[in-house]
C-alpha cells in the first residue's frame, strides 16, 4: 500500500526518546504539509507503546509499532528488517533518521537493503522540483522532491543532494540541527502494529551489558556558553573561559582547534563535528570563525566574539565585537561581572 508519508524513525533508550527523533518530527511537519500527506513515525522497542502519545503530540499522525520483548536492545539486523519490511509495506517516500551511534548504523543497512539512497549529516532538508537535464526523452521534470542539504569538501561548499530515480528518499540529520517544535498534547493519531514473524537468523547477536558514559556538558541546553579557541594558547589558560562560564552561570565550550590541541575534552566542541547550540548568549573567545564552527553556533541570540584580529570572520556574524588581547579583556569581564553580582 503506498502511502507516500514522510516518516521518522523514533529513537529510544530504556523508553526515553532521544531529542532528535523530535525535533525531526517537527521537520517531518513542515515537510509533509508541503506534501500533502501525512507523518508516520516508527517506534521500535519492548514497553515502548507508553511513547505513543508523546510521538502525536510532536507531529506523527501515525505510529507504526513493533513491540517485542527480543526488542529489548538495539541490535542491527531485527531493528532493519523491521524497517525495511514496513517500507516495502506502506511506501514512504521519505524516512529520516538522527545522525547518531544508532541512526548512522541503522540507515546504511536500511538503504542498501532497499537499494535507495541515504544523505548523512544533513543540516536541512527543503522540498522542491529537480531538473535532469539530458536524458533519452530531453529533460526531465521531477516535482517536489527532497533537497538533502549538506556541507561538502570541508564545509566549503553547501551541497544539495537528491535522489529522484529512488524511494524511500533518506536523510540522517544530527541531534540539535533542526528546532524542536512545541508539543500539542491535544493531537491524537493511529497506531499500526508490525506483527510479521521474525526469522530466527536475525538473533545471531545478542547484546549481553550496555556500559553508557553520560556527557560530561550538556551544552545543548544551556543558555550562556563562552567558548574558547586557539587564541586560549595553553590548557592552563582555559581556566580564563571556565571562570567567565561559572560567573556567567554558562557552560564551558571549544572550537575542534582547541580541542585538537589538548585544552579541553571533545564533549565541549561547539560545531559541525561537535555539538549545535542555540544559546540565549554566545561568547567566542579567541576563535577565527571559520565555517565549520559557525555552523554549530550561528544561531545563537546574541554572539560576543573576543579577538586580536580585527579581521577574523567571527565578527561577521558577532552582535557585538570586542578587539583585543582576551588576556585582558576576559579578566576584566570576569571581574565587571563579580561586581554586578555582589
Ligand atoms: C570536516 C571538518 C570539520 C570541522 N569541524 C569543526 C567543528 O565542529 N568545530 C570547530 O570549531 N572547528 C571545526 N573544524 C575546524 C575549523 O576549520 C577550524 O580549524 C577551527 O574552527 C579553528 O579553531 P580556532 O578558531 O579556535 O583556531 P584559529 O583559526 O587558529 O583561530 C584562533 C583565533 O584566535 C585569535 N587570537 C590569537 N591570540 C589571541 C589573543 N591573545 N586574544 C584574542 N584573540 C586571539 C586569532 O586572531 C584567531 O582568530 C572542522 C574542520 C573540518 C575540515
Amino acid at each position: 500500500m503506498k502511502t507516500n508519508e514522510v516518516w521518522v524513525y523514533i529513537e529510544q533508550n530504556k523508553s526515553k526518546i532521544n531529542d532528535v527523533s523530535l525535533e525531526l518530527l517537527g521537520k517531518a511537519t513542515d515537510l509533509a504539509e508541503k506534501l500533502k500527506v501525512k507523518v508516520g513515525a516508527i517506534l521500535i522497542g519492548n514497553n515502548v507503546r507508553s511513547l505513543v502519545d508523546k510521538i502525536y503530540s510532536y507531529g506523527a499522525d501515525k505510529v507504526y509499532l513493533a513491540e517485542n520483548p527480543l526488542f529489548e536492545n538495539y541490535t542491527t539486523l531485527p531493528y532493519s528488517y523491521v524497517v525495511v519490511n514496513l517500507v516495502k509495506q506502506y511506501e514512504p517516500q521519505i524516512v529520516l533518521y538522527g545522525a547518531t551511534t544508532t541512526g548512522r548504523d541503522l540507515a546504511p543497512r536500511v538503504a542498501s537493503e532497499l537499494k535507495t539512497g541515504l544523505t548523512a549529516d544533513c543540516t536541512d532538508l527543503q522540498i522542491g522540483d529537480y531538473v535532469k537535464p539530458s536524458t533519452k526523452e530531453g529533460d526531465k521534470l521531477y516535482k517536489d522532491i527532497l533537497y538533502q542539504i549538506r556541507p561538502a569538501f570541508g564545509g566549503n561548499i553547501i551541497a544539495t543532494i537528491v535522489s529522484p530515480d529512488h524511494r524511500p528518499q533518506m536523510a540522517t540529520v544530527r541531534e540539535g540541527v533542526m528546532k524542536m517544535k512545541d508539543p500539542d498534547p491535544k493531537r491524537k493519531g493511529e497506531i499500526i502494529e508490525f506483527k510479521d514473524e521474525l526469522p530466527k537468523i536475525l538473533f545471531v547477536s545478542e547484546v549481553i551489558k550496555k556500559v553508557q558514559q553520560e556527557k560530561s556538558v550538556d551544552l545543548k541546553s544551556a543558555s550562556i556558553i563562552v567558548s574558547g579557541g586557539m587564541g586560549v594558547g595553553s590548557k592552563e589558560n582555559f581556566k580564563l573561559i571556565h571562570e567567565l562560564a561559572h560567573v556567567l552561570g554558562g557552560q564551558v565550550g571549544a572550537s575542534r582547534a582547541a580541542v585538537d590541541a589538548g585544552f579541553i575534552s571533545k564533549d565541549h566542541q561547539v560545531g559541525q563535528t561537535g555539538t549545535t547550540v542555540r544559546p540565549k548568549l554566545y561568547i567566542a573567545v579567541g576563535i577565527s570563525g571559520q565555517i565549520q564552527h559557525m555552523a554549530g553556533m550561528s544561531e545563537s541570540s546574541r554572539i560576543i566574539a573576543i579577538n586580536s584580529d580585527p579581521n577574523a570572520p567571527i565578527f561577521n556574524i558577532a552582535h557585538y565585537g570586542i578587539v583585543g588581547d582576551l588576556n585582558d579583556v576576559v579578566p576584566k569581564m570576569i571581574e565587571a561581572f563579580k561586581s554586578i553580582k555582589k
